[in-house]
């Protein structure tokens, strides 16, 4: 059993993210598995430098250890270009033309929706069109898997997103694809995450299916809203290292197991509230669905 946690490195970790690593973690240590820490770092414009060590930093303050060495996107070129040629051979990729514009105007995605890509380059590129993104051909069949929070979830790509981007135009590697990659070639078996990655669960499917490599379980954990309801952003209570005073460690991370279904674990020591938290863990408590998150005053 591998479970890990890949946070991407564009700020100081938040509580959706400090869930996401405890739910992860609980996961994995409560199954007798591993625990790794993966930095998505694939997207340069959004990396801001000194991240990735303060969320280490953070995940260390909140007694959350990982094993072996921590695997970068950075790194990693290589091994999703490879996916990526596995891909093109199949023909199950192709060049996209059309411009962030010509695909705002054509989308039929009602509003607050993700817009679904119409297939215009699908049967090859439309003249004077230059190729830009590549495009992966998703199946006509609907993917089905059985989430371990969520009970089965079925999408259907075709309608959901269509043809999505595993390449962008600016030569990045998309999350969807290096996320494949890593996870097959680090042997997880276990993904536990955000809600608010379910949509992108159908698709890291396919894209294992058409790479040929295991599929691992999915599970996904409540997401985290301010109390106006919207999820949490990463400007908005950062757990900053310099502001995480003992009090508020274990305040925060308090909270954090309330919300995957431990109230009440209480002790100054991260260490000792998470070996509590093992002992008392039961997947079927963790509440499905959108979860408040109270900030905790660092002084009182
Ligand atoms: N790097 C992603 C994020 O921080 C998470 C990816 C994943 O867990 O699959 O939102």
């Amino acid at each position: 059993m591998i479970g890990r946690f890949a946070p991407s490195p564009t700020g100081s970790l938040h509580p959706g993210s400090l869930v996401a690593a405890v739910g992860s973690w609980l996961f994995a240590r409560s199954a007798g598995g591993q625990w790794i820490v993966r930095i998505e770092d694939l997207d340069p414009p959004r990396v801001i430098p000194g991240s990735a060590e303060e969320i280490l930093e953070t995940l260390k303050r909140y007694g959350l250890e990982w094993d072996g060495p921590v695997m970068r996107q950075s790194d990693r070129s290589p091994a999703y270009a490879r996916a990526l040629e596995h891909l093109q051979d199949r023909s199950l990729v192709y060049h996209c033309g059309c411009s962030r514009s010509e695909l705002q105007r054509t989308a039929s995605a009602p509003h607050g929706r993700e817009a679904v890509y119409p297939g215009t380059c699908r049967d090859g590129l439309p003249e004077g069109k230059q190729a830009r993104a590549i495009r992966f051909r998703v199946p006509s069949s609907t993917v089905t898997f059985d989430d371990l929070v969520f009970g089965r979830i079925t999408e259907d790509l075709g309608t959901e997103c269509g043809d999505f981007v595993v390449r962008r135009a600016d030569g990045v590697f998309a999350y969807q694809l290096a996320v494949v990659v890593d996870d097959a070639e680090q042997g997880v078996t276990q993904v536990i995450r955000g809600g608010d990655l379910m949509a992108s669960t159908g698709r890291q499917i396919a894209l294992q299916r058409a790479l040929g490599v295991a599929t691992p379980s999915y599970g996904h954990l409540p997401t985290v809203v301010g109390t106006d309801g919207s999820k949490y952003g990463k400007r908005e209570g950062a757990l900053r290292l310099e502001t995480l005073e003992e009090a508020m460690v274990s305040n925060t991370l308090a909270q954090a197991l309330s919300i995957l279904g431990i109230p009440g674990v209480r002790h100054s020591d991260p260490q000792a509230m998470l070996s509590d938290a093992l002992q008392r863990f039961e997947p079927e408590r963790i509440p499905k669905g959108n979860v408040q998150w109270i900030d905790p005053s660092p002084r009182r």
